[in-house]
């Protein structure tokens, strides 16, 4: 049963209304949304769940001026619906009435997943007295499952004497807030348990699920991250220091000066003295005492730098806002802009001096890229996520690094667990909270174990991806950073299929410039030579929006992303292509790759620009070689116009990643839908199966270079197709060789006309895993779904 103290958050636990119900026309169901939207605000101010319960059942009573209502919550252990909260009934039977699953027609509520609406409840086959209730008077029934993520959590039932059905006003009223409680309940389950583990480490371990993961498993220290703050959002604080926050607050507003300065001057060419001026208005206001000393005063008064610099920046703004004078009151922006820049700085500032443990397992609502980057690699073991899914670009990144994680657990409660030891366990898509001894020593055990598997497979290193029947392919690395490519120089892998160049350009404050860009491509290049290395050009937008090129959208997915963002920006584009060329001259195993193509005349495009690079450098006396082009294929359209597309490039590589999200409608950022999101889809093999075909028949090579080319039962089925190459992470790079040198590929090709027959994602993953499981390349392959 819930304790009291089980939640104690200030936060809302309970999401805002949706738009449609709140817009409903009815005067009728307006004033039940009035009454609704009080109801939810009063319980965010509740302190704990029996509190909250308490208050629902009397207001929703006095809502549906009916006789009783009351919450039951389901005990899945012991099986039983709980009375925990009554108005109406006795006091008495509250912890005390248990109903047995699907007992009476509370349990026949939850049992059918749907509401129950009687008018004459005693009538009724399913009903069941309970004298302890008290309820012999009552005939109208109503009971409606609490349901959270398809799961029964409890029943929020109503009862009144007359012999009536509640209107169907009445019902969506209480489905409405069935919805709202769901939250609320399991919130305070997970703080009830951390509350436990608080008061005795031995009374039980706490497994929170996720919704996709990075695999392996690891052990370690929660650091918890947060993203920066909104300066109006920013909270007092005491400090015992004042002298050192206040030196901290004059190291920003230095830093902050010099970085104006150098902004001022390199906008010199391309704004206006008129436009500059902004910058030398920000500076004059930093030089000013009001601004400056009113924040130092604020922290000798003893608030730290963050909250007073709020205080000053927001009492500023507001003597501007109240001015008279249009221009000065526009000055309130500005200096509004400032204090956000400042609180940056000095955010900033305290996650580079954050202690990182030797085992850090990073947590947060949403963990950036450059708060991935910012933890020593030897010391990240581990990655946890409130929100994402395993195709998003941190997903992709922390496997890049072979670093287990699990994402979209979205009950997690991050700001409780910093400087836990937490295991995540990216097989089974699990985080345990506090592990009990036992547990401890079996995640230990595990992860010695799976060490030693890969040091088992270290002997493949040198040997080709060939079946045993003498078919073969080629096993390349996918990348993107420095020290995943010197690790895929001795990995034994023929190449770099997919070299991400965004995720250079995520560590730096501004683009690269071709020098900079050219030493980079020039450095990749020499390491892998003579293998080949796919340089993809500039993939950003959708999920990967630079700190210094902020693309606000409403469907980021579906806007300006890839290419576009290239042709809409030649000058951006030229100077890659012409970096990449560049080091091409030097080292001739380069390849270029265009991301998102969805046209002809897309590609036309690029390829006239890679042209007039090409020409450029000639004419500047480089020695530029004709690396091969190639496209990726990851949007539909694409797959349609493949035969036209072909002909104009040397390769294609199917972005498995973004075509499973374009094909399926599911973005492979969004928690919710990550069920839905996987490219073992009956629709998404087909595509790539004709990808293939078309592309061999045109006489070039293919490869699949998204994350399924590193999952062992897509990839099975991809070698089954035909292709020419897989390109992955380094981590399960030689697991699929081992799967590889296992299975005769006419077996694999038996297979896959077998399931090409299959309508259903989850029979294809069935087979393909037993198939697996046959050839004794269960167990360690075996991830996935
Ligand atoms: C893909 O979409 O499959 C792919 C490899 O590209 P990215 O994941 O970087 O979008
Ligand atoms: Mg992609």
């Amino acid at each position: 049963m819930l304790a009291p103290s089980a939640y104690a958050a200030p936060a809302p636990v309970f999401p805002a209304l949706s738009a449609p119900f709140l817009s409903s026309p009815s005067t009728e169901a307006g004033s039940m949304l009035d009454i609704l939207r009080r109801i939810v605000q009063d319980i965010n101010a509740t302190r704990d769940l029996n509190e909250a319960l308490n208050l629902i059942v009397a207001e929703v009573k006095a809502a549906l001026h009916t006789d009783v209502c009351s919450v039951y919550i389901t005990d899945p252990v012991r099986g039983e619906h709980v009375l925990m909260a009554t108005d109406g009934l006795r006091p008495s039977a509250v912890g005390k009435v248990r109903l047995k699953l699907g007992q009476g027609l509370t349990g026949l509520a939850a049992g059918r997943v749907e509401p129950i609406n009687v008018e004459n409840a005693p009538a009724h086959p399913a009903f069941r007295y309970i004298a302890a209730t008290g309820e012999a008077p009552f005939h109208g029934f109503i009971g409606v499952p609490i349901l959270r993520r398809r799961k029964v959590l409890g029943v929020l039932v109503a009862q009144q004497r007359e012999q009536r059905k509640y209107t169907a006003d009445e019902e969506s009223f209480l489905v409405t807030l069935a919805t709202q409680l769901a939250a609320c309940i399991n919130q305070a389950e997970i703080r009830q348990a951390l509350d436990r583990l608080d008061d005795d480490v031995l009374s039980g371990t706490l497994f929170l699920e996720g919704v996709a993961s990075a695999h392996g498993l690891a052990l370690g220290e929660a650091v918890v991250v947060f993203p920066a703050a909104a300066l109006d959002r920013v909270p007092d604080k005491d400090i015992e220091n004042p002298d050192a926050e206040a030196s901290r607050f004059r190291q920003a507003v230095a830093a902050e000066l010099a970085e104006l300065q150098r902004l001022s001057e390199r906008m010199r060419l391309l704004l206006s003295a008129g436009d500059r001026a902004l910058f030398d208005a920000y500076a004059l206001l930093l030089g000013s005492d009001s601004l400056v000393n009113g924040t130092l005063e604020r922290i000798y008064a003893g608030n730290w730098a963050p909250g007073a610099l709020r205080a000053t920046v927001l009492e500023y703004a507001n003597i501007f806002t109240e001015m008279d004078d249009p221009y000065l009151r526009e000055r309130a922006a500005d200096i509004l802009d400032l204090g956000q820049r400042l609180l940056n700085r000095l955010q900033e500032e305290q996650s580079f001096n954050r202690h990182y443990p030797d085992e850090t397992i990073l947590m947060g609502d949403e963990i950036s890229v450059s708060q991935l980057l910012d933890v020593p690699t030897e010391k990240l073991k581990g990655l946890v996520s409130v929100r994402g899914t395993g195709a998003s670009h941190v997903a992709l990144l922390a496997r890049g690094l072979g670093i287990p994680a699990v994402f979209g657990v979205s009950n997690l409660p991050p700001g409780r667990l910093n400087g836990r030891e937490v295991a995540v366990d990216g097989y089974t898509v699990r985080v345990c909270i506090q592990p009990s001894p036992a547990l401890r020593q079996e995640y230990l055990k595990l992860i010695a174990e799976e060490a030693k598997l890969s040091r088992g497979l270290q002997h493949l290193r040198d040997l080709p991806a060939e079946t045993p029947d003498g078919h073969r392919l080629e096993l390349h690395a996918n990348s993107g950073l420095f020290a995943d490519i010197a690790a895929a120089r001795n990995s034994g892998v023929h190449g770099v299929g997919l070299y991400r160049s965004e995720l250079h350009f995520f560590l730096r404050d501004r683009f690269p410039g071709e020098e900079e860009q050219t030493t980079l491509y020039t450095r990749v290049l020499r390491i892998m030579d003579p293998h080949p290395v796919v340089l993809r050009t500039l993939d950003i937008g959708g999920d990967k929006p630079l700190p210094y090129f902020p693309i606000i959208e409403q469907n980021p997915f579906l806007g300006w992303r890839g290419i576009r963002i290239s042709l809409d920006q030649p000058d951006l584009f030229k100077t890659q292509l012409r970096a990449m060329l560049r080091a091409g001259a030097a080292y001739p195993n380069l390849s270029i790759l265009f991301p998102m193509i969805s046209s002809v005349s897309e590609l036309s495009e690029a390829l006239e620009l890679l042209r007039s690079a090409q020409a450029e450098l000639q004419e500047e006396g480089v020695a530029v070689t004709t690396p091969k082009i190639g496209i990726m294929v990851e949007v539909p359209s694409a797959v349609f116009q493949i035969d036209a597309l072909i002909q104009r490039v040397d390769f294609a590589s199917i972005g498995s990643n973004d075509l499973t999200q374009y094909l399926l409608a599911v973005d492979r950022n969004n928690d919710r839908v990550a069920k839905l999101y996987d490219s073992l889809h009956p629709a998404v093999l087909k595509a790539i199966h004709h990808v293939i075909e078309r592309v061999q028949a045109a006489g070039r090579p293919v490869s699949v270079c998204g994350e399924m080319a590193g999952d062992p039962a897509a990839a099975l089925l991809l070698m089954a197709m035909g292709v020419d190459s897989l390109s992955m992470n380094l981590g399960g790079l030689l697991k699929i060789k081992w799967m590889i040198r296992s299975i005769p590929y006419v077996e694999a090709q038996a297979l896959l006309t077998e399931v090409m027959t299959l309508n259903s994602t989850a029979a294809i993953r069935d087979r393909a895993h037993a198939f697996l499981d046959q050839h004794g390349l269960g167990g360690p392959l075996r991830i996935g779904k």
